[in-house]
């Protein structure tokens, strides 16, 4: 086990102790135990000054104290007390033997703990000596007793005062108050300095508007389809640093993006314990969300959002969409180029000696980049290419079709626009995209069902303690697995309309074709391949000699393209 590390303090201590017992016999050491507590009344008496009055204490007594060991537990549970773990142990080889503490609970405060002291008394001979208590002869049956009705006092105590704590804790979430801890990225305006410290003093709700727009900035790239990495490599570079003042790490970033914290609340009405409206929906509306880790519960903070609900909708899926090594289906569009990756089809015709001759290909096409030599040095050409085979080197396409990609992007780009301006396709794709209502709707069935649910549950319990006979309890029974079925079902309706609006959000065109026109030239590769997706199942590029074909652009460019050996396939609006 690694060693309690001591504070510098009381290493000090400890040096001035080993030295004052070194002539004292081993076998009459005593070793004292002090242990800061969660509980705010014995914080005040720290652990240095309970240390000092160990030493008065033993000095008073005649008390020969070799070593102080100290346990800071405001961690809470009795695994996190190392230097009581490193002290047992000794007590219980020998020869020292004894304990000194301030009192029952400062040793054990609940009845596990409390019951392996007392065993160690009973079997090994270990003492426990309090400044503030007698002695417990755990030898004998009485002894033991005594100490055990302590440890429960002192268990008891724990309980109704960590119980207070948690009741204080759900009250301050009703109310949608900040979290205590480090600082929140976008929140703590500072709103003075402390007179006598010096200190900034924050406002912990206030957003610090530089950072909001840092936010803003992330957003816009995650859904532009910008990775994670680009753009904290990006931040770093401008020496935009996290709440802690350091470096954006990537896994950081996404955690960030996505809290829920930020997420402007939208979960409608709800009541506290008691039953009454709860005090959070005072809070303006559009403010963030205080999740309440204990319970679950959420509530609206009193914090300004920073995003909508479909904004981080939208944010999830294109970081998820980054993280995907493999797609089953599609291919993954890499790098952010190449956006109609995934959508471009291969129309090539198998050979004779392939085992499918004959057949149509079908293959996703590929984005790869040809270098050739040419006259004024090499020349890069970026195409979609069909690969015969796949990175494990199994036959995957016909490989014989490849088409230039800013040609084939071009030619797609100009159709997709077109259709987008037609206003028969925009007044469909409005009225199929807008599910904010029906998800609303949902939400409602869903909080009536939960209600009802919770009242079946009561209506169970009421059963099994003899209010109803066994017939009852079927139908309940029964009931209930209705209720959960229901449940089920709408979570899922709820949850597939949320991604649907979701990727509306991420290929947002806009309300009039002069915006699409502009967005289409501003917005990256990965806004490009999702508008075009809402529209288009597939591109499928067939064979053909393009060096005798030309095609000319909107803006005058001519390619080497053969429009009619390429087939747009729209999807059904
Ligand atoms: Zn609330
Ligand atoms: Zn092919």
């Amino acid at each position: 086990m690694a060693r309690n590390t001591e504070p510098a303090w009381l290493v000090e201590i400890n040096a001035a102790l080993a030295t004052a017992v070194a002539d004292v016999d081993p076998a009459l050491w005593v070793y004292g135990y002090v242990r800061i507590s969660r509980d705010e009344k014995d914080r005040a008496e720290g652990v240095q000054l309970q240390a000092k009055n160990q030493v008065n204490h033993a000095a008073r007594k005649g008390l020969p104290l070799a070593r102080i060991f100290c346990d800071n537990d405001l961690s809470g549970a009795d695994a996190d007390r190392p230097a009581l773990r490193e002290v047992l142990p000794l007590v219980t080889r020998g020869p020292a033997k004894i304990v000194l503490a301030r009192d029952v609970a400062r040793l054990a405060r609940d009845y596990d703990l409390g019951n392996e002291l007392m065993k160690l008394g009973r079997d090994r001979g270990v003492r426990y000596v309090f400044m503030k208590d007698t002695e417990y002869d755990l030898t004998t049956g009485a002894g033991r007793k005594n100490f055990m009705v302590k440890v429960a006092e002192a268990a008891e105590y724990r309980e109704t005062n960590t119980e207070n704590l948690l009741d204080r804790m759900t009250e301050e979430a009703a109310k949608g108050v900040m979290q205590g801890g480090a600082r929140r990225y976008g929140y703590g305006k500072v709103v003075g300095i402390h007179p006598i410290t010096g200190a900034e003093i924050l406002d912990r709700c206030a957003v610090r508007e530089a950072e909001i727009k840092v936010l803003h900035e992330g957003r816009d790239r995650v859904l532009n389809g910008e990775s994670q990495t680009t753009i904290i490599s990006d931040w770093n570079a401008r020496g935009v640093t996290t709440s802690a003042g350091k470096m954006w790490r990537v896994g950081h970033f996404a955690e960030t993006l996505l809290m829920e914290a930020y997420v402007a609340y939208d979960l409608g009405e709800h009541t506290d314990a008691g039953g009454r409206r709860c005090e959070c929906l005072n809070n303006p509306e559009g403010n963030g969300i205080r999740v309440h880790e204990r319970t679950g519960t959420r509530h609206r903070a009193q914090w300004p959002a920073v995003f909508t609900r479909d904004e981080q909708d939208a944010m999830r899926i294109a970081l998820r969409a980054h993280r995907r090594e493999t797609d089953p289906d599609r291919p993954r569009q890499r790098h952010g180029e190449y956006w109609l990756t995934g959508l471009v089809e291969c129309g090539g015709i198998w050979p004779e000696q392939a085992e499918r001759a004959g057949q149509v290909c079908g293959a996703w096409m590929i984005g790869t980049v040809l270098e050739r030599k040419g006259k004024n040095g090499p020349i890069r050409q970026r195409r979609y290419k069909c690969q015969a085979k796949d990175s494990k080197k199994t036959v995957c396409g016909c490989g014989r079709v490849f088409r230039d990609a800013g040609a084939l992007e071009m030619f797609v780009a100009q159709a997709v626009i077109a259709e987008y301006e037609n206003p028969q396709i925009l007044a469909r794709l409005d009225r199929g995209n807008d599910h904010a209502a029906r998800i609303a709707q949902l939400q409602q069935r869903i909080e009536l069902t939960t209600g009802n649910l919770d009242a079946e549950a009561d209506r169970r319990t009421e059963a099994l303690s003899g209010g109803g006979d066994e017939y009852d309890l079927r139908v309940i029974d029964r009931t209930i697995t209705g209720l959960k079925a229901t449940l089920k079902t709408l979570r899922a309706e709820q949850d597939s309309l949320r991604s649907v609006q979701a990727l509306a959000v991420l290929a947002d065109i806009g309300s009039t074709p002069g915006e699409l026109r502009k967005a289409w030239a501003d917005k990256g590769p990965r806004w490009r391949h999702e508008a075009a997706a809402r529209l288009i199942e597939k591109v499928i590029v067939k064979p053909v000699n393009v060096y005798a074909a030309k095609w000319v652009d909107q803006n005058r460019k001519t390619w080497r393209f053969d429009e009619t050996a390429v087939e747009v396939v729209w999807r059904e609006l």
